[in-house]
């Protein structure tokens, strides 16, 4: 006999990462999460009953039979259906972060029944079940991978939802605007009036300027999820060393910074402004480390400029700001001519570097920098400090291209691409209005509109694309 339609599994996971640590916990959601939790652990007072949100101290046993033993404790958290994180029955075991003691757990649950849960299968029952949107659940993902507390600030306010209410008055606006379209072809023929153009084209144009502010948000909202790279491009010798250092050393990010090379760049996350920025060092040469490599100081100078320049344009091409760091005590060479003009029109930002030593040198009456400064460039020194706060700044307003946080910001290309639609359907809506195109043609464009208003909160996303997005968290969440 097949099982009837309404039965629903029961899913199982480790929620905490993988590896040992001081607390580890199996979660379990579904009907039968409670029932197979109590075949798991032996509830120290039997009598009192899982109630919903009180946890309750267990012992974890190494198997069902009588003279099973205890091998840990646990704390055991009920959730009753529909007032928990899945909106299902769950219930979460709290053990010593034993990868053992886990790993047990997770298999006599599934030998009970469960099923091993997808990635973001928690996420994705509580999205289905309409306690969460599709917003609310990429914040989910978005506040777990966070970086920085501007990410994390970021992505719990989209948890509670400030982009979906950015988003519900626009859409109720439109579905008003589709109602009295409908209801105007609907009673065309009872002589009822016909909507007027202008008053189609008064509430478009209504609609359109919120729609355009959300889309403009995207700006701010995808360096503050995804961060940016800063290429630390330049001569050897210019500082772009002793710059990276003074860059990281206050701001480096605390949660994971990333020490190491990549295709010999060296490269360090940090936070400026709580948007995380990858700087690339591409200074990885020292003249004195190759001058010992063999006898001749002088082809070798020459090969590490080589090298470097090599590096320097190969991180010039991959990131997104560039940071051009001069040395004030010497004139231009063709490189950094050519570097210069290769910069032009792209966010950078020069660092006339070495300022401590500026007047010492021209004292000395020999030839200093022939640079002219403008807007983007400042001065700088590496070894004072001098500059540096004014550097930060600088990456920070390049980084955001000037553009403020605000709630409800778009985070990801998913997003901007449903409100794109959506605003271009407006302007064909308010085109096809222009041309006293039949209000059934105006319709369709405002459906479409609507129905990419609804994809972004997930009322309208096929499924293979839900599939999609919850695939991207791990599992246990
Ligand atoms: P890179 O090859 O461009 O990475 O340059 P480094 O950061 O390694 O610096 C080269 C040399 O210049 C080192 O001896 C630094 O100590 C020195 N240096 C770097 N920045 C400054 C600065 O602002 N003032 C002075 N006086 N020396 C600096």
């Amino acid at each position: 006999m097949s099982e009837p339609a309404t039965v629903t599994d029961t899913i199982a996971a480790i929620s905490t990462p993988p590896g040992r640590g001081g607390i580890g916990i199996v979660r379990l959601s579904g009907p039968q999460a409670s029932a197979i939790a109590l075949q798991l652990v032996r509830l120290r007072h039997p009598l009192d009953p899982l109630d919903h949100a009180h946890a309750r101290l267990a012992d974890v046993l190494d198997s069902a039979s009588d003279d099973a033993t205890r091998i840990d404790e646990a704390l055991v958290t009920f959730f009753a259906a529909p007032r928990s994180y899945t909106a299902e029955d769950l219930v979460e075991i709290a053990t010593h972060g034993s990868p053992v003691v886990l790993e047990l757990l997770l298999r006599r649950a599934l030998d009970l029944g469960a099923r091993l849960a997808e990635p973001g299968e928690f996420t994705q029952c509580a999205f289905l079940s309409g306690r969460l949107d599709l917003t609310q659940a990429e914040a989910v993902r978005d506040l777990i991978d966070a970086q920085t507390l501007t990410q994390a600030r970021q992505a719990a306010s989209q948890m509670g939802g400030a982009l979906s209410h950015r988003v519900a008055p626009i859409k109720q606006s439109l579905v008003d605007l589709v109602a009295l379209l409908e209801a105007g072809i609907d009673f065309a023929e009872d002589d009822l009036d016909v909507t007027p153009q202008q008053e189609i084209s008064r509430r478009i144009a209504e609609l359109t300027p919120p729609l355009a502010a959300l889309e403009a948000s995207f700006a701010r909202g995808r360096i503050v999820h995804d961060g940016l790279t800063l290429a630390i491009v330049g001569r050897p010798n210019a500082g772009k060393s002793s710059l990276f250092n003074r860059l990281v050393e206050r701001d480096r990010a605390i949660v994971t910074a990333t020490p190491g090379t990549t295709r010999d760049l060296v490269t360090e996350r940090i936070s400026i402004g709580g948007i995380p920025i990858e700087l690339v060092d591409t200074a990885g040469l020292r003249e004195g480390s190759l001058k010992s490599l063999d006898g001749s100081p002088d082809g070798i100078l020459e090969e590490a400029e080589q090298l470097g320049i090599h590096r320097s344009r190969e991180a010039l091409a991959d990131a997104a700001l560039v940071l051009v760091v001069l040395d004030a005590t010497q004139p231009l060479n063709d490189e950094e001519h050519r570097l210069l003009a290769a910069v032009v029109g792209r966010p950078a930002i020069v660092a006339v570097n070495k300022s401590d030593l500026r007047e010492q040198h021209q004292k000395m009456g020999a030839p200093g920098l022939d640079f002219e400064t403008g807007e983007s460039s400042i001065s700088t020194s590496a070894l004072t400090g001098e500059g540096i706060a004014v550097l930060r700044e600088k990456i920070l307003t390049l980084a955001t291209g000037g553009a403020a946080a605000e709630p409800g910001m778009l985070t990801n290309l998913r997003q901007h691409q449903a409100v794109t639609t959506a605003l271009a359907a407006l302007t064909d809506a308010a085109t096809a209005n222009a041309a006293t195109i039949p209000h059934e043609m105006i319709l369709l464009d405002l459906y479409r509109a609507l129905w990419a208003l609804d994809s972004l909160t997930g009322q309208t996303t096929p499924d293979d694309i839900l599939n999609l997005i919850f695939s991207t968290f791990c599992i246990g969440k």
